[in-house]
């Protein structure tokens, strides 16, 4: 399994979880044409599907359709449960630009018979991960613009600040639930622009002061 890479240190931080977030864009939630949700609806993957830029993303033979989305992640640093919005931001480590490769064609088979989405999100190498920037070094995570180019065509273009939940928001919710601890991610959700990626494909995510990742799909 990959740990994450803090970016200038080099310091390797092993997650717990990959916690990761659907339907925080309303243009994206529109374009699945699903209801925008009134609390963050959470899905996971396992830390197994990490790996990092120019590694590659593999199709798997038992998916049609897969396609790339763009996110930022959150990556915590000090762990605990129960944790207020107000004291949120002092769990933060950092950020990363993420992307959640996800065999749609399989999520859509697991949607309409009330599956879990684990088999269509938690392949290897569905997790490519930017090293980590420590979050002193940006100013407003709810400010970044995050774009994404396939074959150099842009994609995705959009902004954090059109998330439905704030990051403290969303640091309470998961905290309720599960212990987050250091290393873990949160994959905040995708804005619209999703779209399947083929063989020979290379993926570029942009996200402000964050990151960069670009990844071939073999
Ligand atoms: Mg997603």
């Amino acid at each position: 399994m990959k740990p994450l890479i803090v970016k200038n240190t080099g310091e390797k931080i092993y997650p717990t979880k990959v916690i990761c977030l659907a339907r925080t864009y309303r243009k994206h939630a529109e374009e699945m044409k699903s209801e925008l949700p009134s609390e963050p609806i959470l899905f996971l993957k396992p830390p197994s599907a990490i790996i990092y830029s120019s590694d590659d993303i593999v199709i798997p033979e038992i998916s049609k359709e897969v396609h790339y989305e763009g996110e930022l992640a959150v990556i915590i640093g000090k762990g605990g449960k129960n944790i207020s919005e107000e004291k949120a931001y002092s769990h933060i480590f950092g950020y990363s630009a993420f992307l959640d490769i996800t065999a749609r064609d399989l999520q859509s088979h697991a949607k309409s018979r009330g599956y879990p989405w684990s088999i269509s999100k938690g392949f290897d190498t569905f997790a490519p991960l930017s090293e980590v920037v420590k979050k002193e070094e940006i100013e407003d995570p709810h400010n970044l613009n995050i774009k994404l180019w396939v074959n150099d065509r842009i994609k995705q273009n959009s902004n954090t600040k059109y998330m439905i939940f704030t990051i403290d928001q969303i640091i309470g919710y998961i905290s309720k639930i599960m212990t987050l601890e250091k290393g873990d991610i949160i994959a905040t959700g995708t804005p619209e622009g999703v779209g399947e990626i083929k063989k020979g494909d290379c993926i570029v995510l942009e996200i402000d002061k964050v990151g960069r990742l670009e990844n071939y799909v073999v």
